[in-house]
């Protein structure tokens, strides 16, 4: 044919479709899983541009899904009428990834199938999943609004190219066919595709749909007849009431929305009603994504509007210091033609967003502080992937400022690790009789923390200090200053006031030792003019014979290493 095209794949694309082949092998249900759910995205597009432009249905506005096989090609084929595809569309959406955090992704990459399957899973192969069952696939995509001459067909075997030309297509969406690959064959099978979509794919809000089969007595066989039935609930699961939903249908369609292979670590379904009403259903995941640290990355929250899907990503919904939140809020407020910046400036958000970010905060509350061991380990867990992020919320979320800082987990002179287990309440517990501050010190790395020569008098009077090595911390520590009535004390700032921990006789031989010492100190200030502040002599040393402290308002050693290292 003369309008046939050949063009190459990204680069990226045939890295990803070697390796996700063989490190998805054994979860290859999932292609049915991707596919469908982007059909229901393309569906959920086609609603929202028909808000403004209802011709875009073109006399047809049930939308649905359906998913055929064909024994004799050896095919299964996925059919939606969403929003479709212009050439155009097709070569960018089906020929390059243009994802936020793809240059992270392939760097993260380790070679290691067991690891990269999970990255994978992530990072979200979605349509080209489909080359995990099938050598061949073809895509034939009208997009809603233009002719039928305006068709467009696309093929590849996964191999590196695709070809693409102009077809004729009657109807407006998207088929997307599959050449099952012959060790594959058992998935032509109605049963086998229906329970593979009741797996996966229940809780799509529009009806999933397949040919009926029947006995046929002359033949004595299962027969497909040319009616159609629905295979899924089709109702949004949020929507349903919550004792209707199995903890494998939570676990599936958190799967579905967040691209993860792991069950999440919790989840919260409410809804919620007075001054605003909306629907929240937000689950935490296990493990942190890969793009965590990726400044674009926006959080994994979707905006539907009375069940109209409006938006992905909304970082409005949500504060930056729970990006790593999933899951769905549908408000009965909103309009449905709400724009990024409309979401900026409105009360409803706003509310939903302090709501949602309670909802996340009592969920993580309720594991740490778990009666049940178990619970309190996964919330060790928790900690261990997300405890940087959530520490960022000390200065973005003042409101809830007491309950993060009971989420907080630290590495303590208590304990002889660097891991950070301690809680501020457990450190209150622990206090000495007289001591009425919270003592830590920040550093550069565990080490350095606790090898710091400002513990030395700490050691000696066996108070516990806090060491805090991460970047964030510092930062942190300008706006947490006390946890229940009680201040954070930088062991290596100011005249170190120990209160009511010195004894009688160390003030005494303080005052002793300024006295003899009056003249060395003279002569050491006179020599540190422009270097040092002031010379002091201390006893909160006991092994090494000087330390260097900050003024009670200075910004601390720590800080100005940070500050120099990044060029300020
Ligand atoms: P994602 O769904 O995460 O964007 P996919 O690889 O699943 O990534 O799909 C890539 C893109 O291809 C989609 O974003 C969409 O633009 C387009 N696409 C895929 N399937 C369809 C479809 N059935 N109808 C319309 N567009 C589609
Ligand atoms: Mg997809």
């Amino acid at each position: 044919v003369a309008n046939k095209e050949t063009l190459d794949f990204q680069a990226e694309i045939k890295q990803l479709l070697k390796l996700m082949i063989h490190s998805l092998y054994s979860n290859k249900e999932i292609f049915l899983r991707e596919l469908i759910s982007n059909a229901s995205d393309a569906s959920d597009k086609l609603r929202f541009e028909a808000i403004n432009q209802p011709s875009l249905y073109e006399s047809d506005s049930e939308l649905a899904i359906q998913v055929a096989f064909d024994p004799t090609a050896k095919t299964i084929s996925i059919t939606d009428n969403g929003i479709g595809m212009s050439r155009d569309e097709v070569i960018a959406n089906l020929g390059t990834i243009a994802k936020s955090g793809t240059k992270e992704f392939f760097s993260k990459l380790s070679g290691d199938q067991q690891k990269d399957a999970t990255l994978i899973g992530q990072f979200g192969v979605g349509f080209y999943s489909g080359f995990i069952v099938a050598d061949r696939v073809t895509v034939e995509s009208r997009k809603a609004g233009l002719t039928a001459e305006e068709g467009v067909r696309w093929e590849s075997a996964g191999d590196g190219e695709f070809t693409i030309e102009a077809i004729t297509r009657a109807k407006r969406g998207t088929t997307i066919i599959l050449h099952l690959k012959p060790e594959e064959e058992e998935l032509l099978s109605s049963w086998k595709l229906k329970s593979i979509i009741r797996k996966y794919s229940d809780h799509i809000s529009i009806p999933i749909q397949m040919f009926k089969e029947e006995w046929d007595e002359k033949e004595s066989k299962q027969v497909v007849t040319s009616e159609l039935e629905n295979v899924n609930e089709a109702s949004a699961l949020w929507t349903r009431n919550k004792n209707d939903i199995t903890e494998e249908q939570y676990q599936e369609f958190y799967k579905s929305i967040s691209h993860d292979f792991e069950a999440p670590l919790c989840y919260s379904h409410n809804r919620v009603e007075g001054r605003s009403e909306f629907t929240q259903l937000l689950f935490v995941p296990k493990k942190a994504p890969f793009d965590l640290w990726d400044r674009s990355k926006r959080s994994g929250l979707k905006l539907y509007v009375k069940r109209v899907f409006i938006m992905d990503d909304s970082e409005q919904l949500m504060p930056s210091y729970l990006r790593f939140v999933a899951g769905v809020i549908d408000s009965a407020d909103l309009p449905l033609n709400v724009s990024r910046e409309i979401l900026q400036e409105s009360r409803d958000v706003k509310f939903i967003r302090e709501s949602s970010s309670k909802r996340v905060l009592n969920m993580l509350d309720d594991l740490a502080n778990n009666e049940d061991e178990a619970k309190r380990a996964q919330y060790q867990d928790f900690w261990n992937e997300f405890g940087q992020v959530l520490k960022e919320g000390t200065g973005e979320d003042a409101p809830n400022l007491e309950k993060i800082a009971g989420l907080l987990r630290f590495a303590s002179t208590q304990n002889d690790s660097e891991a950070q287990t301690t809680s501020l309440k457990e450190y209150v517990e622990r206090m000495k009789e007289g001591q009425e501050k919270i003592y830590y010190v920040t550093a550069e790395s565990y080490l350095a923390a606790k090898n710091s020569p400002h513990l030395e008098i700490f050691k000696k009077k066996g108070i516990e200090v806090l060491l805090l090595t991460d970047r964030v911390d510092e930062w942190m520590l300008s706006y947490l200053t006390e946890f229940n009535g009680k201040a954070l004390a930088s062991v290596a700032k100011g005249g170190l006031d120990l209160g009511d921990l010195a004894d009688e006789k160390e003030k005494e031989e303080q005052i002793e030792a300024e006295k003899q010492y009056t003249f060395l100190l003279q002569k050491m200030k006179k020599t540190l003019e422009n270097k040092a502040k002031d010379v002091r002599i201390t006893l909160r040393l006991t092994d090494s014979p000087a330390c260097l402290i900050a003024d009670e308002n200075e910004l601390s050693g720590n800080l100005l290493r940070m500050l120099k290292a990044a060029g300020q």
